[in-house]
C-alpha cells in the first residue's frame, strides 16, 4: 500500500476516535500501518519493479510521487478544515514501517532488527492477487474518499 493510503486510513482513524494528542495519533497511525496491510492492495508488482539494477531509483521515483501526494492531499484537508497536529501525526506514523522499511533497503542490510520480518508477514496475508489496475484503482478510491471525508469534518 501506498504511503498515502497508509496516512489516509491512520489519520482517519485518529479522527473518528476523537485522538487530539499527537504522540497517541502516532503511535495509533503507527499501528495502522500493520493493521491496513493485511488487506491486499493489489501493488504487489509495485514492490517487484523496484528490484534488480534499477529498482532503488524507481522506488525513489515512486516515494517522491507518493510523497508529494500526500503532502498536497494533507495541504487540502488543513486548508479546509484548519490545521491539526493530530491528523499529521498520525500520517506520520502511519507511514513509519515503510519508512523503517526503506532504510534498511538504501543501507542494504537490517537495521531494526525483526521488524521487517513482522511488517512483511502482514502483507496480502489473505493472499489475494488482484491486478495492479484493479489494486491501484481500489486503492487509489478509497484513499480519496478518506481524505475527503477527513476534509468534510
Ligand atoms: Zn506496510
Amino acid at each position: 500500500m501506498f504511503l498515502i493510503g497508509h496516512a489516509a486510513v491512520g489519520a482517519t482513524i485518529v479522527q473518528f476516535a476523537g485522538i487530539e494528542n499527537p504522540a497517541l495519533a502516532f503511535g495509533v497511525g503507527w499501528l495502522s500501518h500493520y493493521v491496513a496491510d493485511f488487506v491486499p492492495h493489489g501493488d504487489e508488482p509495485v514492490g517487484k519493479w523496484t528490484e534488480g539494477p534499477h529498482g532503488l531509483r524507481r522506488l525513489l521515483a515512486i516515494v517522491a510521487l507518493d510523497g508529494i501526494l500526500l503532502l498536497l492531499a494533507l495541504g487540502a484537508v488543513f486548508a479546509r478544515r484548519g490545521f491539526s497536529w493530530a491528523v499529521l501525526a498520525a500520517s506520520a506514523g502511519a507511514c513509519v514501517p515503510d519508512v523503517l522499511w526503506g532504510l534498511e533497503k538504501l543501507a542494504g542490510r537490517k537495521l531494526f532488527g525483526p521488524h521487517g520480518a513482522f511488517h512483511f508477514r502482514n502483507h496480502n496475508y489473505f493472499h489475494v492477487n488482484l491486478p495492479l489496475g484493479v489494486g491501484l484503482a481500489l486503492q487509489g478510491a478509497v484513499t480519496a474518499l478518506l481524505f475527503w471525508r477527513l476534509a468534510a469534518v
